[in-house]
């Protein structure tokens, strides 16, 4: 018997969550991004409920060739471009887009030898600092790349570093319009902040990620609320133990929990081994027999424990729900300090997943 512990990816959710993007971007494309795994749920698994994308936007060239080996005949763009000159051949014979935000990359291009021209997505860095060319380098990368005879359809891309902040992308649009201006080619700047938020930024293609997955770009659960987002992911285990303490005894490593009264504790098949992040603090929120309940004591390497004074009833084999369809990825994440990409991310390979 495997450990209880389950990962189930809703296709019905992630297709769902696509129509949404769509509604809010309804004149764009979409890359869907399918990066890490698929945001941690599966290359494999996602694509059924994605294929009503444009274009699929991911990392890893071999992630890119397993999607064409699914089937996948339409566009995929490596967002981060290629690495060495032999990155190259896999682009030319799996016919990708890539990202170009260098003149390394830039130079590879211009020495490779290739069967046909390779779509690119010329990257401008308009503020966020981390990849591209600067606005005012943009227009002599651009014409580099045109003259190259390497290179086809040439796409003007770039990032936002706070579409889903009180920033926003009015800097970075500003930016962008300058380091642009009079160069012809479609657009691509959206991030999932930028889709649902800032309808001004989304041209001819947009790239949600976190939104297809159901989660929040901003890590706020409320502010994907009237959305319609749904939750891709629901991660599932079981009580395999319950103690009843007394007051003044302790859980776990460190003894970090001491009960004030008699309680009672369930213990979890969950653990950080799993990617339940080891930083969860006592009252996390958690699921148990549909109530919701909070984390007590450190997370240890294969197991939680929880709190069952609001569930009495709960004994050995009650449903557990670490995150999901019931309780936002983000609520939990948020305690945790971080985001609910992290988490959906970090579920570990020995998670068994299954798609429904
Ligand atoms: C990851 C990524 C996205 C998607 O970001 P989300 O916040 O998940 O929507 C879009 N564009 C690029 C270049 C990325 O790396």
């Amino acid at each position: 018997m495997p450990r209880p512990l389950l990962a189930t990816i809703h296709t019905a959710a992630l297709a769902n969550n696509l129509a949404v993007a769509r509604r809010y971007a309804p004149n764009s494309k979409i890359w869907a991004v399918v990066k890490a795994n698929a945001y941690g749920h599966g290359l494999a698994r996602a694509f059924p409920g994605l294929r009503a994308t444009d274009g699929f936007g991911l990392l890893d060239l071999e992630e890119a060739v397993k999607l064409r080996e699914l089937g996948w005949a339409g566009p995929i763009l490596l967002l981060e471009g290629f690495f060495r000159p032999t990155d190259i051949d896999v682009i030319d014979r799996y016919s990708l887009t890539t990202a170009l935000h260098s003149d390394e990359q830039l130079r590879m291009l211009e020495m490779a030898r290739l069967s046909k021209p390779v779509n690119i997505q010329l990257k401008m860095n308009s503020g966020m600092n981390r990849l591209g060319y600067a606005p005012e380098k943009f227009r002599a990368a651009w014409e580099r790349a045109r003259a190259c005879p390497g290179i086809g359809q040439i796409t003007l891309m770039t990032h936002f570093s706070d579409a889903d902040s009180e920033r926003g992308v009015a800097y970075q649009l500003e930016a962008f319009e300058r380091g642009a201006e009079g160069i012809a080619g479609a657009r691509s700047l959206a991030n999932s902040a930028a889709t649902l938020w800032h309808p001004s930024s989304h041209f001819d293609w947009v790239r949600p990620g976190i939104i297809l997955y159901g989660a929040s770009p901003s890590g706020v659960t409320a502010a994907i609320d009237g959305t319609g987002l749904q939750p891709a992911m629901t991660l599932t285990s079981e009580l395999i133990a319950v103690q009843t303490i007394a007051k003044g005894d302790t859980v776990g490593y460190g003894s970090t929990f001491t009960a004030s009264a008699p309680m009672r504790i369930g213990v979890v098949a969950c653990g950080y081994a799993d990617g339940y992040p080891r930083v969860a603090p006592e009252g996390t929120p958690v699921i148990v027999d549909g109530v919701r309940t909070r984390v007590v004591g450190r997370v240890s390497m294969d197991m939680i424990s929880v709190d069952l004074t609001p569930c009495p009833t709960a004994n050995v084999g009650a449903r557990v729900e670490l995150w999901g369809v019931n309780l936002p990825i983000d609520d939990v994440a948020r305690a945790c300090g971080t985001i609910g990409y992290e988490l959906m991310c970090a579920v570990a390979p020995r998670v068994p997943v299954r798609a429904e």
